[in-house]
């Protein structure tokens, strides 16, 4: 029986020693990239990384692996890189914080992310008790901390927000979310939303994605979003479950004709398909 220390610490050696992208590959995936309409790209990085931990191997290694994350990133031409700000487990919130902040700028050093056009983008976790950014306030804290010396955004996810106490549900509740969202981060530093429908009820704390329209938020929420002229910088992306082949094709199809219903209304939004879906 491995332990799930030795299991992250596998994965780890894994993630370091991944070969840089190899060139053969990088002109394939542009190519790859054109003939599906993918834009933006947004990567999401591996999930051992934990750069709030104050364990220090723990840290050198997850710092390694997220430059790894990076350089694979600049590779690729992606637009986006995604991180989940980590555990501050057996230290404080603020020390987590402040640790993952230097560990990201100590992991980009000497890399030009604003020539490759490539940006950090934090993602909103479910709020389990050591997690960093169960709520705006500890993504916008960092996105501050790390606004000196990296391109940098925000990536909110609807499960995790869900989870984590939001009302995204209701009208005035998805509303007032919104405005949440637009006094802490800023909606304009949402770069991308997952669209997550969730397993457990509001407020639970528990990361268990659900497919669209199937969960505790339901269908109307994600019209609400997919249709919000604010967010038109903004790519949506499904990260539902494969239960059955093809199931992530369904997802998308759903989040796309809520875009298309509202479009088909009268006086009904006028922004372009998410093209990510
Ligand atoms: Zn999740």
């Amino acid at each position: 029986m491995v332990s799930p220390l030795v299991r992250v610490m596998r994965a780890f050696t894994w993630i370091i020693h991944e070969p840089a992208v190899a060139k053969q590959m990088v002109v394939r995936w542009a190519r790859l990239r054109a003939q599906y309409g993918l834009n933006p790209l947004v990567i999401h990085a591996n999930y051992p990384v934990n750069l709030a931990g104050g364990n220090p191997e723990f840290h050198t290694k997850s710092i390694a692996a997220f430059r790894g994350e990076v350089e694979r990133a600049l590779a690729l031409r992606a637009e986006f890189l995604v991180l989940h700000p980590g555990s501050f487990l057996g230290s404080s919130r603020e020390e987590g914080l402040q640790r993952a902040a230097l560990a990201i700028e100590q992991a980009v050093d000497g890399l030009d992310l604003a020539a490759g056009n490539l940006r950090i983008l934090i993602g909103n976790t479910a709020g389990s008790e050591f997690s960093l950014g169960g709520n705006f306030e500890q993504i916008a804290e960092l996105l501050y901390l790390l606004s000196d010396f990296v391109p940098a955004g925000a990536c909110i996810d609807t499960c995790h927000t869900h989870v984590a106490g939001y009302d995204i549900v209701s009208e005035a509740g998805f509303a007032e979310t919104l405005d949440q969202l637009e006094r802490t981060i800023g909606l304009k530093q949402v770069y991308v939303w997952h669209c997550n429908d969730a397993k457990a009820a509001r407020g639970s704390k528990l990361d268990r994605h659900q497919h669209i329209g199937k969960g505790s938020i339901g269908l109307e929420p994600f019209r609400r979003l997919l249709n919000d002229p604010r967010l038109t910088v903004t790519a949506f992306i499904a990260e539902t479950p494969i239960d059955e082949p093809l199931d992530d094709l369904a997802n998308v199809n759903t989040l796309k004709r809520l875009v298309a219903d509202a479009k088909a209304l009268p006086g009904g939004k006028r922004r372009s398909p998410a093209s990510t879906l």
